[in-house]
């Protein structure tokens, strides 16, 4: 980060889109403002109301692609529903790609599936950072996807393939889809349902990547997912709610390694918006290097 500022005379600059008060996405672009803010980086953000217009979107976006001491520009996602279905999509094509610290951006899409990857969606590299810190072995070995969203599983299978795994994509229409699971090497949940993932998904020693963060506040689901005594029953009878991943907890005891949720790939995923806003300030003053 000194080098950059000695270099460039500034410390490499996030913006951060937030509209409307969803307290989910408060928490989490608090979070990510924290955590860029706190290495060094400036990070600002910029409201619009939950009543704003798809075009004050746009406009506020189109403002910072023009500033140079912004590098990275994040829109949190979900948009006010009023802006209308496709709101989300034109607004992430709108971003500059240099400055498109998510990788949502086609172009951006586009070098990751040509393995020239300039900025990758952060929780998917966030999740391959994690495999390979703990040098899980990745090559030749076969990985299970488990959902095929845009902002995680696609962009996962592509992270995989491009390390030599070989990556079976699953999804709501797959067919005998535990016994593909059970196939996995690397089994990676991204789905979105409260403890999908179950023993009988998991091979013997897999490696198990969750990546789901769902809220349960209902009692009756909270019982039926979790034993009496177990540690996800004690919080939610704490806090009335209780945080769960798309993977069921006991899968710990056939698996590995199993990612923890909260405090897994959550944290991570913020951490590589860090990484993204660095990269993006260094490849816009070196004119675009591939990573
Ligand atoms: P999404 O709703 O866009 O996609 C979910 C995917 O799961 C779809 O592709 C669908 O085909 C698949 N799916 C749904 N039901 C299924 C079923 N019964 N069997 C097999 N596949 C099924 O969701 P997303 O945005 O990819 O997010 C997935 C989960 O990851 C959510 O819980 C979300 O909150 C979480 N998430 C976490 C982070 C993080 O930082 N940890 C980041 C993004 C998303």
């Amino acid at each position: 980060m000194t080098a950059f500022i000695q270099r460039h005379g500034r410390p490499p600059g996030l913006g951060v889109v937030l509209a409307g008060h969803s307290p989910a996405s408060e928490v989490y672009v608090r979070n990510k403002l924290k955590t860029v803010a706190a290495a060094g980086c400036r990070a600002e953000l910029f409201r619009l109301d939950a009543t704003a217009a798809l075009d004050d979107a746009l406009a506020l976006v189109r403002r910072l692609n023009g500033d140079d001491t912004i590098d990275g520009i994040l829109v949190q996602s979900p948009l006010p529903d009023a802006m209308g279905a496709g709101a989300e999509q034109e607004v992430f094509d709108t971003i500059d790609p240099a400055k498109d610290v998510d990788g949502f951006h086609p172009f951006n899409v586009g070098l990751l599936v040509q393995k020239r990857a300039r900025l990758v969606a952060c929780t998917p590299l966030g999740c391959v950072e994690l495999l390979e810190r703990e040098g899980i072995a990745l090559r030749g070995k076969h990985a299970v996807v488990i959902g095929r969203s845009d902002i995680v599983g696609k962009p996962m299978a592509l992270l995989l393939l491009h390390r030599d795994t070989t990556v079976t994509m699953c999804h709501s229409r797959t067919v005998d889809l535990p016994a593909i699971a059970r196939s996995a090497d690397i089994l990676v949940a991204a789905i979105g349902r409260p403890g999908f993932v179950t023993r009988d998904f998991v091979k013997p020693g897999a490696t198990v990547i969750d990546v789901g963060i769902n809220t349960l506040t209902d009692r009756a689901e909270v019982e039926r997912l979790f034993a009496e005594g177990s540690r996800k029953r004690a919080v939610f009878g704490e806090k009335g709610s209780v945080l769960i991943g798309d993977v069921h907890p006991d899968v710990d005891e056939v698996a590995g390694a199993l990612t923890p949720v909260p405090g897994g790939v959550g944290p991570l995923t913020i951490a590589m918006v860090l990484r993204n806003t660095v990269t993006a300030a260094e490849q816009r003053k070196d004119g675009g290097r591939a990573i």
